[in-house]
């Protein structure tokens, strides 16, 4: 026993002499900051919605010279959803990029629809832009909702855009059978059309990328204004009539 404490003492000795020397030795090292690294904490959304920029890839939608649809929807949900990010709503983009989800235009909007479901949102908001090729002289705005439970968020959304005054609100329109992201859908959702492309006024808009941001800014408040007038305001009489 005594032998171990007595070579135990003598290691110790030889350890603190070579450690004393190498530092002396050593030239001067900063320590390494030793940084606590705290777990990333996983943000708490009040609500998530699904933003669809429309078209991609091998579909640009509508378009007037490299002016396409498919770049107009992209930039515009990209700003509402940093705005909705920062309103502490999640959300989910059907594609973040150039891409489609599909070779096939219907399994392409069965997919973007399906989406709702899998991240279990809330809402769902397609932006699309028109065109009528028939005649330069329609101009405007216009919003489908999928049915009476999407008019709300419709009508929100329809107001802010309003706000920007830069072509006529054509109003809300019923889309739940005819256009296919709606109908596949299984959350309240809306289908915005941002204006006619090959209308003049609605183009000097819709090709001007600051002014995308605003629209996207403006969408965003009208999702927000939605989401707490009536997402938050229904859970907490829910809570209280429980
Ligand atoms: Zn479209």
């Amino acid at each position: 026993m005594t032998a171990l404490i007595i070579g135990f003492g003598i290691y110790k000795g030889v350890t603190w002499a070579f450690h004393t020397i190498a530092s002396l030795l050593a030239p001067e090292v900063q320590k390494e900051e030793v940084v606590e690294v705290e777990p990333e904490k996983e943000k708490t959304y009040i609500a998530t919605v699904v933003i669809d920029p429309g078209h991609g890839d091998w579909d640009p939608g509508a378009n007037v010279g490299n002016v396409l649809e498919k770049d107009i929807t992209l930039k515009t949900s990209k700003a509402i959803g940093q705005v909705l990010e920062d309103a502490d709503i999640k959300a989910v983009f059907t594609r973040e990029s150039d891409v489609s989800l599909s070779n096939n235009k219907i399994e392409d909007l069965k997919k973007r629809a399906a989406m709702s479901e899998t991240y279990q949102a809330n809402y769902f908001v397609s932006v699309h832009v028109n065109s009528y090729e028939e005649s330069d002289e329609v101009s405007g705005f216009e919003i489908y909702k999928k049915n009476d439970e999407s008019e709300s968020l419709a009508q929100n959304i329809g107001k802010s855009i309003e706000t920007l005054n830069y072509s006529k609100n054509r109003g809300i329109l019923d889309g739940g059978k005819s256009l296919q992201v709606l109908r596949d859908n299984t959350v309240p959702s809306v289908l915005i059309e941002l204006g006619y492309l090959n209308n003049k006024n609605d183009y000097s808009y819709l090709s001007d990328d600051e002014k995308l941001q605003k629209m996207g800014e403006t969408i965003a408040k009208g999702i927000i204004e939605e989401v707490q007038t009536h997402l938050l305001d229904n859970s907490s009489q829910n809570n209280i009539n429980q």
